[in-house]
Protein backbone atom coordinates (compact mmCIF):
# COMPACT_ATOMS: atom_id res chain seq x y z
CA UNK A 1 0.00 0.00 0.00
CA UNK A 2 2.58 2.36 0.82
CA UNK A 3 4.20 1.80 -2.11
CA UNK A 4 1.32 2.84 -3.77
CA UNK A 5 0.77 6.01 -1.72
CA UNK A 6 3.66 7.53 -1.85
CA UNK A 7 4.22 8.29 -5.29
CA UNK A 8 0.49 9.25 -5.58
CA UNK A 9 1.14 11.44 -2.70
CA UNK A 10 4.12 13.01 -4.45
CA UNK A 11 2.35 13.66 -7.66
CA UNK A 12 -0.49 15.34 -6.43
CA UNK A 13 2.10 17.94 -4.34
CA UNK A 14 4.08 18.28 -7.52
CA UNK A 15 0.71 18.58 -9.43
CA UNK A 16 -0.46 21.71 -6.96
CA UNK A 17 3.05 23.35 -6.65
CA UNK A 18 2.77 23.44 -10.12
CA UNK A 19 -0.46 24.72 -10.55
CA UNK A 20 0.11 27.91 -8.18
CA UNK A 21 3.15 28.68 -10.19
CA UNK A 22 2.60 31.60 -12.61
CA UNK A 23 2.17 30.33 -15.94
CA UNK A 24 5.06 33.10 -17.14
CA UNK A 25 8.00 34.72 -15.34
CA UNK A 26 7.27 38.13 -14.88
CA UNK A 27 10.66 38.50 -16.79
CA UNK A 28 9.76 36.64 -19.21
CA UNK A 29 9.69 39.03 -22.60
CA UNK A 30 9.69 38.62 -26.52
CA UNK A 31 13.42 38.52 -28.69
CA UNK A 32 12.11 41.18 -30.14
CA UNK A 33 9.56 43.83 -30.38
CA UNK A 34 8.69 45.44 -33.74
CA UNK A 35 6.56 48.42 -34.02
CA UNK A 36 4.85 49.51 -37.08
CA UNK A 37 3.22 52.71 -38.09
CA UNK A 38 1.94 53.63 -41.19
CA UNK A 39 1.99 57.38 -42.11
CA UNK A 40 -1.76 58.91 -42.84
CA UNK A 41 -3.30 55.02 -42.82
CA UNK A 42 -7.13 55.59 -41.94
CA UNK A 43 -8.62 52.99 -40.15
CA UNK A 44 -11.22 52.09 -42.41
CA UNK A 45 -8.00 51.42 -44.86
CA UNK A 46 -7.77 47.74 -43.56
CA UNK A 47 -11.31 46.93 -44.75
CA UNK A 48 -11.47 49.20 -48.22
CA UNK A 49 -8.89 46.86 -50.25
CA UNK A 50 -9.19 44.02 -47.46
CA UNK A 51 -9.91 41.50 -50.54
CA UNK A 52 -6.77 42.23 -52.55
CA UNK A 53 -4.50 41.93 -49.30
CA UNK A 54 -3.00 38.80 -49.55
CA UNK A 55 -4.55 36.31 -46.97
CA UNK A 56 -2.11 35.18 -44.15
CA UNK A 57 0.47 38.02 -45.89
CA UNK A 58 0.69 41.50 -44.16
CA UNK A 59 -2.49 43.00 -42.88
CA UNK A 60 -4.69 39.84 -42.64
CA UNK A 61 -2.17 37.95 -41.04
CA UNK A 62 -2.49 40.90 -38.50
CA UNK A 63 -6.37 41.07 -38.56
CA UNK A 64 -6.90 37.73 -38.55
CA UNK A 65 -4.33 36.00 -36.35
CA UNK A 66 -3.47 38.89 -33.99
CA UNK A 67 -5.92 41.49 -31.95
CA UNK A 68 -7.45 44.39 -33.37
CA UNK A 69 -8.58 47.55 -31.59
CA UNK A 70 -11.30 49.00 -34.13
CA UNK A 71 -12.02 52.26 -32.49
CA UNK A 72 -8.64 54.00 -31.66
CA UNK A 73 -8.00 57.64 -31.79
CA UNK A 74 -6.28 60.70 -31.66
CA UNK A 75 -7.12 62.60 -28.27
CA UNK A 76 -5.01 65.35 -29.26
CA UNK A 77 -4.35 68.34 -32.01
CA UNK A 78 -3.13 68.66 -34.61
CA UNK A 79 -3.00 64.78 -36.21
CA UNK A 80 0.41 65.13 -37.78
CA UNK A 81 3.37 63.14 -38.32
CA UNK A 82 5.54 64.52 -35.54
CA UNK A 83 2.90 64.48 -32.62
CA UNK A 84 1.53 60.70 -33.93
CA UNK A 85 4.92 59.31 -33.96
CA UNK A 86 5.86 61.10 -30.01
CA UNK A 87 2.35 60.05 -28.69
CA UNK A 88 2.13 56.60 -29.86
CA UNK A 89 5.71 56.11 -28.38
CA UNK A 90 5.59 58.50 -25.05
CA UNK A 91 1.67 57.33 -24.75
CA UNK A 92 1.74 60.83 -23.83
CA UNK A 93 0.47 64.28 -25.29
CA UNK A 94 1.84 67.45 -27.05
CA UNK A 95 0.97 69.02 -23.95
CA UNK A 96 3.61 67.70 -21.80
CA UNK A 97 6.11 65.96 -24.50
CA UNK A 98 6.24 69.53 -26.14
CA UNK A 99 6.14 68.37 -29.92
CA UNK A 100 3.53 70.45 -30.87
CA UNK A 101 3.94 70.14 -34.79
CA UNK A 102 6.23 68.96 -37.76
CA UNK A 103 7.24 72.89 -36.82
CA UNK A 104 6.69 75.23 -34.55
CA UNK A 105 6.78 78.91 -33.37
CA UNK A 106 9.44 78.47 -30.27
CA UNK A 107 8.86 81.38 -28.08
CA UNK A 108 11.72 80.49 -26.33
CA UNK A 109 14.21 80.54 -28.90
CA UNK A 110 12.35 83.30 -30.83
CA UNK A 111 12.09 81.71 -33.73
CA UNK A 112 10.20 78.28 -35.59
CA UNK A 113 11.60 75.22 -34.76
CA UNK A 114 11.48 71.96 -36.31
CA UNK A 115 10.51 68.63 -34.64
CA UNK A 116 13.97 66.82 -35.03
CA UNK A 117 16.44 69.72 -35.27
CA UNK A 118 19.10 69.60 -33.69
CA UNK A 119 21.80 72.66 -34.40
CA UNK A 120 24.67 70.68 -32.05
CA UNK A 121 24.93 67.67 -34.46
CA UNK A 122 26.42 66.64 -37.34
CA UNK A 123 25.02 64.35 -40.36
CA UNK A 124 26.89 61.18 -40.23
CA UNK A 125 26.99 59.59 -44.26
CA UNK A 126 26.10 63.26 -45.90
CA UNK A 127 27.34 66.65 -46.08
CA UNK A 128 23.52 67.82 -46.31
CA UNK A 129 21.48 69.78 -43.27
CA UNK A 130 19.40 67.14 -43.40
CA UNK A 131 21.66 65.02 -40.90
CA UNK A 132 21.30 67.43 -38.25
CA UNK A 133 18.90 65.94 -36.65
CA UNK A 134 18.06 64.40 -32.87
CA UNK A 135 14.97 63.56 -30.19
CA UNK A 136 15.82 66.67 -28.05
CA UNK A 137 13.40 68.79 -28.18
CA UNK A 138 10.67 65.99 -27.00
CA UNK A 139 10.64 66.16 -23.07
CA UNK A 140 9.58 62.39 -22.16
CA UNK A 141 10.67 59.12 -22.20
CA UNK A 142 9.57 56.82 -25.15
CA UNK A 143 8.68 53.05 -24.36
CA UNK A 144 12.15 52.41 -26.38
CA UNK A 145 13.79 54.68 -23.72
CA UNK A 146 12.20 52.46 -21.04
CA UNK A 147 13.16 49.19 -22.33
CA UNK A 148 16.81 50.47 -22.76
CA UNK A 149 16.52 51.46 -18.98
CA UNK A 150 14.81 48.12 -17.77
CA UNK A 151 17.39 46.20 -19.72
CA UNK A 152 20.42 48.00 -18.23
CA UNK A 153 21.06 49.58 -21.77
CA UNK A 154 21.44 45.49 -23.28
CA UNK A 155 18.56 45.45 -25.13
CA UNK A 156 18.95 47.58 -28.38
CA UNK A 157 16.90 50.12 -30.22
CA UNK A 158 16.71 50.96 -33.66
CA UNK A 159 14.64 53.38 -35.40
CA UNK A 160 14.01 53.61 -39.41
CA UNK A 161 12.42 55.78 -41.74
CA UNK A 162 12.21 57.60 -44.70
CA UNK A 163 11.27 60.52 -42.68
CA UNK A 164 13.63 61.59 -40.06
CA UNK A 165 10.83 62.25 -37.63
CA UNK A 166 9.23 58.82 -38.26
CA UNK A 167 12.42 57.11 -36.99
CA UNK A 168 14.45 59.62 -34.25
CA UNK A 169 10.84 60.38 -31.95
CA UNK A 170 9.81 56.75 -31.88
CA UNK A 171 13.39 55.44 -31.14
CA UNK A 172 13.96 57.58 -28.41
CA UNK A 173 16.74 59.49 -26.47
CA UNK A 174 18.70 56.45 -25.77
CA UNK A 175 18.33 54.59 -29.03
CA UNK A 176 21.64 52.49 -30.25
CA UNK A 177 20.54 54.35 -33.59
CA UNK A 178 18.07 55.70 -35.77
CA UNK A 179 18.36 56.24 -39.71
CA UNK A 180 16.36 57.95 -42.16
CA UNK A 181 16.60 58.32 -46.16
CA UNK A 182 18.97 61.08 -47.45
CA UNK A 183 16.87 62.25 -50.92
CA UNK A 184 19.99 63.70 -52.21
CA UNK A 185 21.91 60.74 -51.86
CA UNK A 186 19.68 58.02 -52.35
CA UNK A 187 21.22 56.65 -49.37
CA UNK A 188 20.87 55.90 -44.92
CA UNK A 189 21.84 58.61 -43.02
CA UNK A 190 22.14 59.39 -39.03
CA UNK A 191 23.88 61.76 -37.47
CA UNK A 192 26.73 62.09 -34.56
CA UNK A 193 23.79 62.15 -31.90
CA UNK A 194 24.18 58.65 -32.02
CA UNK A 195 27.21 57.75 -34.00
CA UNK A 196 30.96 58.49 -35.43
CA UNK A 197 30.34 57.12 -38.65
CA UNK A 198 27.86 54.22 -40.11
CA UNK A 199 28.08 50.87 -39.66
CA UNK A 200 29.34 48.29 -41.97
CA UNK A 201 25.87 46.92 -42.54
CA UNK A 202 24.28 50.31 -43.85
CA UNK A 203 27.17 50.82 -46.03
CA UNK A 204 27.02 47.50 -47.56
CA UNK A 205 22.95 48.44 -48.28
CA UNK A 206 24.11 52.00 -49.21
CA UNK A 207 26.32 50.25 -51.75
CA UNK A 208 23.43 48.10 -53.76
CA UNK A 209 21.87 51.48 -54.65
CA UNK A 210 18.20 50.08 -54.84
CA UNK A 211 16.77 53.26 -55.00
CA UNK A 212 18.16 52.71 -58.83
CA UNK A 213 16.78 49.61 -60.00
CA UNK A 214 13.21 50.75 -57.80
CA UNK A 215 13.05 53.63 -60.45
CA UNK A 216 14.62 51.47 -63.40
CA UNK A 217 11.25 49.19 -62.60
CA UNK A 218 8.70 52.39 -62.72
CA UNK A 219 5.91 52.56 -60.94
CA UNK A 220 3.28 49.93 -62.71
CA UNK A 221 0.07 49.37 -60.71
CA UNK A 222 0.51 45.36 -59.37
CA UNK A 223 -3.01 44.44 -61.27
CA UNK A 224 -4.59 45.43 -64.95
CA UNK A 225 -5.92 49.43 -64.24
CA UNK A 226 -10.02 48.25 -64.40
CA UNK A 227 -9.40 46.15 -61.50
CA UNK A 228 -9.17 48.98 -59.07
CA UNK A 229 -12.71 49.76 -58.78
CA UNK A 230 -12.77 51.02 -54.96
CA UNK A 231 -10.87 54.15 -56.85
CA UNK A 232 -11.65 56.84 -58.95
CA UNK A 233 -10.08 56.94 -62.31
CA UNK A 234 -6.76 58.10 -63.09
CA UNK A 235 -5.99 61.67 -62.97
CA UNK A 236 -8.16 64.42 -61.72
CA UNK A 237 -7.64 68.04 -61.65
CA UNK A 238 -7.45 68.05 -57.64
CA UNK A 239 -4.55 65.90 -58.04
CA UNK A 240 -0.75 66.77 -57.59
CA UNK A 241 1.73 66.43 -60.47
CA UNK A 242 4.33 64.77 -58.25
CA UNK A 243 6.48 63.22 -61.14
CA UNK A 244 6.07 66.26 -63.13
CA UNK A 245 2.98 68.70 -65.35
CA UNK A 246 3.21 66.15 -68.06
CA UNK A 247 2.84 62.74 -66.26
CA UNK A 248 -0.53 61.37 -67.36
CA UNK A 249 -0.96 59.28 -65.04
CA UNK A 250 -0.28 55.62 -63.99
CA UNK A 251 1.98 53.40 -65.09
CA UNK A 252 4.96 56.17 -64.13
CA UNK A 253 7.95 55.96 -65.51
CA UNK A 254 10.37 56.89 -63.48
CA UNK A 255 13.94 56.20 -65.00
CA UNK A 256 14.00 60.00 -65.44
CA UNK A 257 14.47 60.15 -61.66
CA UNK A 258 17.71 58.42 -61.39
CA UNK A 259 19.98 61.14 -59.21
CA UNK A 260 16.79 63.26 -58.50
CA UNK A 261 16.27 60.60 -55.14
CA UNK A 262 13.67 62.70 -53.14
CA UNK A 263 11.48 61.35 -55.72
CA UNK A 264 11.73 57.50 -54.28
CA UNK A 265 9.34 58.65 -51.46
CA UNK A 266 6.50 59.66 -53.06
CA UNK A 267 6.13 55.83 -54.87
CA UNK A 268 5.33 52.67 -52.96
CA UNK A 269 9.18 51.72 -53.04
CA UNK A 270 10.09 54.14 -50.54
CA UNK A 271 7.93 51.94 -48.50
CA UNK A 272 10.03 48.92 -49.80
CA UNK A 273 13.21 50.54 -49.32
CA UNK A 274 12.42 50.85 -45.35
CA UNK A 275 11.21 46.94 -45.45
CA UNK A 276 14.96 46.71 -47.22
CA UNK A 277 16.29 48.37 -44.54
CA UNK A 278 14.02 47.22 -41.53
CA UNK A 279 15.68 43.58 -42.50
CA UNK A 280 18.84 44.69 -42.75
CA UNK A 281 18.55 46.25 -39.10
CA UNK A 282 17.24 43.24 -37.96
CA UNK A 283 20.50 41.01 -39.37
CA UNK A 284 23.45 43.72 -39.29
CA UNK A 285 22.57 44.24 -35.69
CA UNK A 286 21.39 40.74 -34.76
CA UNK A 287 18.25 42.04 -33.42
CA UNK A 288 16.07 38.97 -31.83
CA UNK A 289 18.84 36.98 -31.19
CA UNK A 290 19.11 36.46 -27.93
CA UNK A 291 16.78 36.59 -24.81
CA UNK A 292 17.29 40.20 -23.95
CA UNK A 293 14.48 42.02 -25.51
CA UNK A 294 15.29 44.40 -28.38
CA UNK A 295 13.15 46.92 -30.30
CA UNK A 296 13.23 47.93 -33.78
CA UNK A 297 10.93 50.97 -34.70
CA UNK A 298 10.14 51.23 -38.42
CA UNK A 299 7.72 53.71 -40.15
CA UNK A 300 6.90 53.59 -43.60
CA UNK A 301 6.52 56.85 -44.85
CA UNK A 302 5.31 56.59 -48.54
CA UNK A 303 1.64 56.28 -47.93
CA UNK A 304 1.83 59.52 -46.75
CA UNK A 305 3.82 61.39 -49.51
CA UNK A 306 1.36 59.70 -51.80
CA UNK A 307 -1.35 59.84 -50.17
CA UNK A 308 -1.37 64.22 -50.06
CA UNK A 309 -0.80 64.19 -53.93
CA UNK A 310 -3.57 62.16 -55.12
CA UNK A 311 -5.88 61.21 -52.61
CA UNK A 312 -7.35 58.83 -50.42
CA UNK A 313 -9.72 57.49 -53.17
CA UNK A 314 -7.23 57.26 -56.01
CA UNK A 315 -5.65 54.29 -57.94
CA UNK A 316 -2.13 55.67 -56.19
CA UNK A 317 -3.60 55.45 -52.80
CA UNK A 318 -4.73 51.90 -53.58
CA UNK A 319 -2.01 50.80 -55.16
CA UNK A 320 0.09 51.67 -52.60
CA UNK A 321 -1.09 50.09 -50.05
CA UNK A 322 -1.28 46.84 -52.02
CA UNK A 323 2.37 46.92 -52.42
CA UNK A 324 2.88 47.68 -48.77
CA UNK A 325 0.81 44.96 -47.80
CA UNK A 326 3.46 42.92 -49.78
CA UNK A 327 6.45 44.18 -47.92
CA UNK A 328 4.76 43.89 -44.64
CA UNK A 329 4.08 40.42 -45.51
CA UNK A 330 7.71 39.90 -46.86
CA UNK A 331 8.65 41.41 -43.37
CA UNK A 332 6.90 38.71 -40.99
CA UNK A 333 8.13 36.13 -43.51
CA UNK A 334 11.47 36.80 -42.46
CA UNK A 335 10.95 37.41 -38.86
CA UNK A 336 9.24 34.55 -38.70
CA UNK A 337 12.60 32.59 -39.95
CA UNK A 338 15.14 34.82 -38.01
CA UNK A 339 13.53 35.63 -34.50
CA UNK A 340 11.14 32.50 -34.79
CA UNK A 341 7.27 32.80 -34.95
CA UNK A 342 5.94 33.72 -31.65
CA UNK A 343 9.23 35.19 -30.72
CA UNK A 344 8.71 38.69 -31.19
CA UNK A 345 5.71 41.45 -30.74
CA UNK A 346 4.17 43.32 -33.50
CA UNK A 347 1.67 46.59 -33.15
CA UNK A 348 0.76 48.58 -36.22
CA UNK A 349 -0.70 52.04 -36.69
CA UNK A 350 -0.65 55.03 -37.64
CA UNK A 351 0.15 58.64 -36.92
CA UNK A 352 -2.99 60.14 -38.48
CA UNK A 353 -4.96 59.48 -41.40
CA UNK A 354 -6.49 61.95 -44.33
CA UNK A 355 -9.23 63.88 -45.40
CA UNK A 356 -10.38 63.06 -48.90
CA UNK A 357 -9.02 65.71 -51.37
CA UNK A 358 -11.07 68.94 -51.45
CA UNK A 359 -11.69 68.66 -55.02
CA UNK A 360 -13.22 64.69 -54.57
CA UNK A 361 -15.18 66.30 -51.96
CA UNK A 362 -16.52 69.08 -54.40
CA UNK A 363 -17.18 66.82 -57.31
CA UNK A 364 -18.99 64.10 -55.27
CA UNK A 365 -21.23 66.61 -53.26
CA UNK A 366 -19.76 66.33 -50.32
CA UNK A 367 -19.52 68.58 -47.71
CA UNK A 368 -15.88 69.94 -47.27
CA UNK A 369 -13.66 72.49 -49.96
CA UNK A 370 -10.07 73.78 -50.11
CA UNK A 371 -9.89 77.95 -48.22
CA UNK A 372 -6.82 79.10 -50.35
CA UNK A 373 -8.17 82.51 -50.53
CA UNK A 374 -4.71 83.58 -48.32
CA UNK A 375 -6.33 84.69 -44.88
CA UNK A 376 -2.83 85.47 -43.56
CA UNK A 377 -1.82 89.10 -45.97
CA UNK A 378 -5.80 90.34 -45.42
CA UNK A 379 -5.66 90.17 -41.65
CA UNK A 380 -2.36 91.79 -41.04
CA UNK A 381 -3.38 94.73 -43.45
CA UNK A 382 -6.66 95.01 -40.78
CA UNK A 383 -4.15 94.62 -38.27
CA UNK A 384 -2.14 97.07 -38.72
CA UNK A 385 -4.78 99.54 -39.73
CA UNK A 386 -6.41 99.04 -36.14
CA UNK A 387 -3.22 98.80 -34.13
CA UNK A 388 -0.46 100.17 -35.91
CA UNK A 389 1.72 99.11 -38.64
CA UNK A 390 3.73 96.57 -37.29
CA UNK A 391 3.54 92.28 -37.71
CA UNK A 392 1.58 91.39 -34.86
CA UNK A 393 1.19 87.58 -36.14
CA UNK A 394 4.55 85.83 -35.57
CA UNK A 395 3.66 83.01 -37.31
CA UNK A 396 0.14 80.70 -38.89
CA UNK A 397 1.04 76.95 -37.98
CA UNK A 398 -0.67 73.79 -36.86
CA UNK A 399 -4.09 75.93 -37.48
CA UNK A 400 -2.92 78.47 -34.83
CA UNK A 401 -1.98 81.98 -34.83
CA UNK A 402 1.13 83.36 -32.79
CA UNK A 403 1.00 86.64 -31.48
CA UNK A 404 3.76 88.72 -30.56
CA UNK A 405 3.58 89.67 -26.96
CA UNK A 406 6.27 91.35 -26.67
CA UNK A 407 5.48 93.84 -29.30
CA UNK A 408 1.96 93.59 -27.94
CA UNK A 409 3.26 94.64 -24.39
CA UNK A 410 5.93 97.32 -25.59
CA UNK A 411 2.98 99.00 -27.97
CA UNK A 412 0.62 98.49 -24.71
CA UNK A 413 -2.13 96.54 -27.33
CA UNK A 414 -5.21 96.43 -25.98
CA UNK A 415 -4.82 92.07 -25.87
CA UNK A 416 -8.81 92.26 -25.96
CA UNK A 417 -9.67 94.01 -28.71
CA UNK A 418 -6.42 92.93 -30.30
CA UNK A 419 -7.91 88.97 -30.21
CA UNK A 420 -11.69 89.74 -30.68
CA UNK A 421 -10.32 91.72 -33.91
CA UNK A 422 -8.62 88.18 -34.86
CA UNK A 423 -11.04 86.22 -34.14
CA UNK A 424 -13.82 87.90 -35.48
CA UNK A 425 -12.16 88.02 -38.90
CA UNK A 426 -11.27 84.28 -38.88
CA UNK A 427 -14.82 83.69 -37.76
CA UNK A 428 -16.04 85.49 -40.93
CA UNK A 429 -14.08 82.81 -43.29
CA UNK A 430 -15.06 79.95 -45.83
CA UNK A 431 -14.72 76.69 -44.39
CA UNK A 432 -13.63 78.32 -41.11
CA UNK A 433 -15.96 76.65 -38.00
CA UNK A 434 -14.80 78.12 -34.77
CA UNK A 435 -11.79 80.60 -34.11
CA UNK A 436 -10.92 80.94 -29.97
CA UNK A 437 -8.47 81.96 -28.03
CA UNK A 438 -6.57 78.87 -26.77
CA UNK A 439 -6.50 80.20 -22.91
CA UNK A 440 -10.63 79.94 -23.22
CA UNK A 441 -10.33 76.62 -24.36
CA UNK A 442 -11.51 75.16 -20.50
CA UNK A 443 -14.60 77.26 -20.61
CA UNK A 444 -15.68 78.42 -24.19
CA UNK A 445 -18.73 76.34 -25.93
CA UNK A 446 -17.27 73.71 -27.30
CA UNK A 447 -17.67 70.00 -28.02
CA UNK A 448 -16.21 68.02 -26.22
CA UNK A 449 -14.03 66.13 -28.47
CA UNK A 450 -12.52 69.43 -29.94
CA UNK A 451 -12.02 70.70 -26.17
CA UNK A 452 -10.27 67.83 -25.12
CA UNK A 453 -7.65 67.79 -28.09
CA UNK A 454 -7.39 71.22 -27.82
CA UNK A 455 -6.21 71.04 -24.90
CA UNK A 456 -4.01 68.09 -24.88
CA UNK A 457 -2.14 69.64 -27.42
CA UNK A 458 -1.40 72.92 -25.79
CA UNK A 459 2.39 73.31 -24.59
CA UNK A 460 2.85 77.40 -23.58
CA UNK A 461 6.08 78.35 -25.21
CA UNK A 462 5.48 75.81 -28.45
CA UNK A 463 1.83 76.86 -29.20
CA UNK A 464 -0.11 79.48 -31.02
CA UNK A 465 -2.85 82.15 -29.21
CA UNK A 466 -5.86 81.32 -31.68
CA UNK A 467 -6.85 78.11 -32.68
CA UNK A 468 -8.60 77.51 -36.17
CA UNK A 469 -11.17 74.64 -36.33
CA UNK A 470 -12.51 74.15 -39.70
CA UNK A 471 -15.74 72.68 -40.67
CA UNK A 472 -15.80 68.89 -41.90
CA UNK A 473 -13.96 67.91 -45.09
CA UNK A 474 -12.07 71.77 -45.09
CA UNK A 475 -8.84 72.45 -45.71
CA UNK A 476 -6.18 75.58 -46.56
CA UNK A 477 -3.05 75.83 -48.21
CA UNK A 478 -1.96 74.20 -51.05
CA UNK A 479 -5.27 73.82 -53.43
CA UNK A 480 -4.51 70.39 -54.82
CA UNK A 481 -4.22 66.90 -53.35
CA UNK A 482 -5.20 67.08 -49.61
CA UNK A 483 -4.33 67.21 -46.43
CA UNK A 484 -4.62 65.85 -42.35
CA UNK A 485 -4.29 67.84 -39.00
CA UNK A 486 -7.98 68.17 -37.71
CA UNK A 487 -9.76 66.69 -35.26
CA UNK A 488 -12.16 65.14 -37.16
CA UNK A 489 -12.44 60.97 -37.11
CA UNK A 490 -11.39 61.20 -41.03
CA UNK A 491 -7.96 62.47 -39.85
CA UNK A 492 -8.27 60.70 -36.25
CA UNK A 493 -9.43 57.46 -36.34
CA UNK A 494 -6.16 55.07 -36.85
CA UNK A 495 -6.14 51.44 -37.03
CA UNK A 496 -4.04 49.49 -33.73
CA UNK A 497 -2.98 46.10 -34.43
CA UNK A 498 -1.43 43.68 -32.64
CA UNK A 499 0.16 40.41 -33.22
CA UNK A 500 2.82 37.41 -32.15
CA UNK A 501 4.33 37.15 -28.39
CA UNK A 502 0.94 36.59 -26.00
CA UNK A 503 -1.30 38.14 -27.97
CA UNK A 504 -4.51 36.40 -28.74
CA UNK A 505 -6.76 36.35 -31.71
CA UNK A 506 -10.09 39.04 -31.59
CA UNK A 507 -11.08 42.40 -31.90
CA UNK A 508 -12.85 44.60 -29.52
CA UNK A 509 -14.79 48.20 -30.42
CA UNK A 510 -13.99 49.96 -27.28
CA UNK A 511 -12.70 53.16 -27.80
CA UNK A 512 -9.08 53.04 -27.29
CA UNK A 513 -6.58 55.93 -27.80
CA UNK A 514 -3.17 56.46 -29.19
CA UNK A 515 -1.79 57.00 -25.73
CA UNK A 516 -2.64 53.50 -25.30
CA UNK A 517 0.08 51.85 -26.89
CA UNK A 518 2.71 52.21 -25.18
CA UNK A 519 1.64 51.79 -21.21
CA UNK A 520 -0.05 48.60 -23.22
CA UNK A 521 3.86 47.46 -23.99
CA UNK A 522 4.82 48.43 -20.90
CA UNK A 523 2.57 46.22 -19.16
CA UNK A 524 3.06 43.65 -21.52
CA UNK A 525 7.52 43.59 -21.36
CA UNK A 526 6.97 44.28 -17.47
CA UNK A 527 8.73 47.76 -17.33
CA UNK A 528 8.12 51.08 -16.60
CA UNK A 529 6.00 53.58 -18.67
CA UNK A 530 7.45 56.53 -20.44
CA UNK A 531 7.78 59.66 -17.89
CA UNK A 532 4.92 61.56 -19.55
CA UNK A 533 2.72 58.80 -19.83
CA UNK A 534 -1.23 59.48 -19.42
CA UNK A 535 -2.56 56.21 -21.56
CA UNK A 536 -4.39 53.16 -20.05
CA UNK A 537 -3.31 49.94 -20.50
CA UNK A 538 -5.52 47.95 -23.17
CA UNK A 539 -6.15 44.79 -21.03
CA UNK A 540 -8.09 42.66 -23.75
CA UNK A 541 -5.09 41.48 -25.92
CA UNK A 542 -3.78 38.74 -23.88
CA UNK A 543 -5.44 36.00 -22.18
ZN1 LIG B 1 2.34 61.59 -41.08
ZN1 LIG C 1 1.14 64.16 -44.11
Amino acid sequence: MRFIVLPVLLLLIVRGYTQVTPPVHPDQRPRLVVGIVIDQMRWDYLYRYYNRYAPDGGFRRLINQGYSCENTFINYLPAYTACGHTCIYTGSVPAIHGITGNDWYDYTEGRMVYCAEDRSVEGVGTEGKGGKMSPRNMQATTICDELRLATNFRGKVIGVAIKDRGGILPAGHSANAAYWFDGSSGRWISSTYYMKQLPQWVNDLNAKKLPDSYFKQGWKTLYPLNTYVQSTADVQDYEEKPFGPDAKGLPYDLSQYAGHYSKLSATPYGNSFTKDMAIAAVNGERLGADSITDFLAVSFSSTDYVGHAFGPNSIEAEDTYLRLDRDLGELFHFLDGKVGKGQYLVFLSADHGAAHAAGFSVQNRLPGGNNNAAMEKPLDSLLEKKFGPHRFILAWENNQLFFDHHLMDSLNTDARAFSKTVIDYLSGQQGVERAFLIADAATAPLAGAIRTRVINGYYPTRSGDVQIILKPGWMTGEPMGTTHGSWNPYDTHIPLLWYGWKIKPGKTNREVYMTDIAPTLAGLLHIQMPSGCVGQVITEITN
